[in-house]
């Protein structure tokens, strides 16, 4: 369960909010349907408590069941607490193999219920794409199905495929329906049919209402895989079970998938979520500061506005860091100041946390793998434009994330000319201004090194 949380924590939270408050957490005990954890200040326990969906969800997923979450500081702990923490055992026991056989009926939706159409705020970028997803709650399967939607990351879309799943559950109380990303598909077909189980798991996604399959281009490329999902996709859409997809290209670019599966995707509506303009942005972090408790001016708010334009994840990701520093610095209101300083502290404890970790090795292995190139062939002598491509790119993120010289990137690229090496990047540069799919990569290479 802790290392759950943890993983979890990781995946979902800016990487400085975890390293401050979810790293230094100890788990006391979990004991029946009890876990406490010791944490030292009150500024961590108010956090803590706040994150009830990510214990929820860890503890749904290893116990099949919410567990009661006790936060304690130091001074809070027995006698009894101290001997159990220093056993730190989980004394019950994970739920065993036989677990899917329980929860197949009802349905485990994984929907978090954090994610509602009530805390997504609608601006020109989403506003088609919300649209559609408010008209699918209420007529399933009948006018956009499948609804396809893109977009880059940090955008809303996982958010969106919840908000659907909890709207379409209070409309409809008694269907069934799964969110599920498609690696996790993956996996569930993988573990079925390794356990020759596949019957439950065709009963599993076949009966559905609505299937939310998130991040399609995730996808694995095999075969078994692969026509599996066709089939499913294919006996959904034929008993009239609503579908929405998620990925961050449009079907066109969907390149480790078939065609008759692609074609299948654009039957429906395909919908492009892109990032909120400056107005937006402001809306989005105002919503979220409420929340906060602290008083944020609207000077504060479109600072930050300004400051961050990448998406949406990222903005959420600035102003936990600004509502941090401004608690530990005792502020109940949030002037400019402060903001700027948070931000300031994000930026380099990014760039540190780059340093620290990154080598031109893995970017290099990083690149090789999202192109599903040799890594061998980065530094090789071909010049056919996919391998171009990816070396260029590989160049460009040793530049920008390294900040390593000229010269001795083309060293490490078969001894190319300090020129090449600088009209990669130039290339790179440029496309990042205008061309989609380059952006798309760059950001998601980044993610996946920064990570
Ligand atoms: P994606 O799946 O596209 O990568 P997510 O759905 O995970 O993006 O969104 C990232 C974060 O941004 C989430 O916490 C989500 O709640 C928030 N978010 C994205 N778009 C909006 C929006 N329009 N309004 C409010 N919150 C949003
Ligand atoms: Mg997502």
């Amino acid at each position: 369960f802790w290392n759950r949380v943890n993983e979890l924590a990781r995946q979902n939270l800016p990487k400085a909010t975890y390293d401050y408050f979810i790293a230094p957490a100890k788990l006391i005990s979990v004991s029946g349907n009890k876990a406490k954890i010791l944490i030292n200040s009150d500024m961590h326990k108010d956090f803590l408590k706040r994150q009830t969906d990510l214990f929820n969800t860890a503890s749904l997923e290893v116990y099949g069941d919410v567990l009661t979450i006790k936060i304690l500081s130091d001074a809070d702990m027995s006698d009894a607490d101290r001997k159990e923490m220093n056993r730190s055992i989980e004394t019950r026991t994970e739920t065993p193999d036989n677990f899917s056989e329980t929860i197949l009926e009802p349905v485990r939706t994984n929907l978090q219920k954090k994610y509602s159409f009530d805390n997504f705020v609608a601006g020109d970028q989403n506003r088609m794409t919300l649209a559609a997803a408010l008209t699918i709650t209420d007529s399933p399967g009948d006018l956009y199905n499948p609804l396809f939607i893109f977009g880059n990351s940090g955008l809303g879309k996982t958010h969106l495929l919840h908000a659907i799943g909890n709207e379409f559950l209070k409309k409809h109380p008694r269907s069934r329906l799964i969110y599920v990303s498609s690696e996790a598909f993956v996996t569930d077909y993988v573990n079925a049919s390794r356990k020759k189980q596949m019957d439950s798991f065709v009963e599993k996604y076949r009966n559905l209402d609505l299937l939310l399959l998130d991040d399609v281009q995730f996808f694995s490329d095999k075969e078994g895989t692969k026509n599996e999902f066709f089939q499913t996709f294919n006996a959904l859409h034929e008993k009239g079970a609503q579908i929405v997809l998620t990925s961050d290209r449009p079907p066109s670019e969907l390149n480790n998938l078939e065609e008759r599966l692609v074609s299948r995707f654009s039957w429906g509506l395909t919908t492009n979520i892109t990032i909120p303009d400056f107005e937006t942005r402001m809306a989005i972090l105002m919503n979220k500061a409420e929340k906060t408790g602290l008083n944020f001016p609207d000077e504060t708010i479109s600072y930050i506005a300004s400051q961050i334009n990448s998406n949406v994840r990222e903005l959420e990701g600035a102003l936990n860091q600004v509502e941090f520093l401004a608690k530990m610095e005792k502020n109940s209101t949030v002037e400019i100041s402060t903001a700027e300083k948070a931000i300031e502290n994000l930026r380099s404890s990014n760039s540190h946390s780059r340093k620290n970790n990154l080598n031109i090795t893995k970017i290099k292995d990083e690149v090789s793998k999202y192109f599903h190139l040799p890594v061998a062939d980065l530094s090789g002598p071909k010049r056919i434009k996919e391998i171009a491509y990816a070396r260029q790119v590989a160049m460009f993120l040793i530049r920008d994330l390294l900040a390593t010289s000229l010269p001795a990137i083309g060293q490490e690229f078969g001894k190319r000319d300090h020129t090449t090496v600088m009209y990669a990047v130039r290339v790179i540069t440029d496309k990042l201004k205008n061309d989609n799919e380059t952006q798309r990569d760059v950001d998601n290479l980044k993610r996946k090194l920064e990570g």
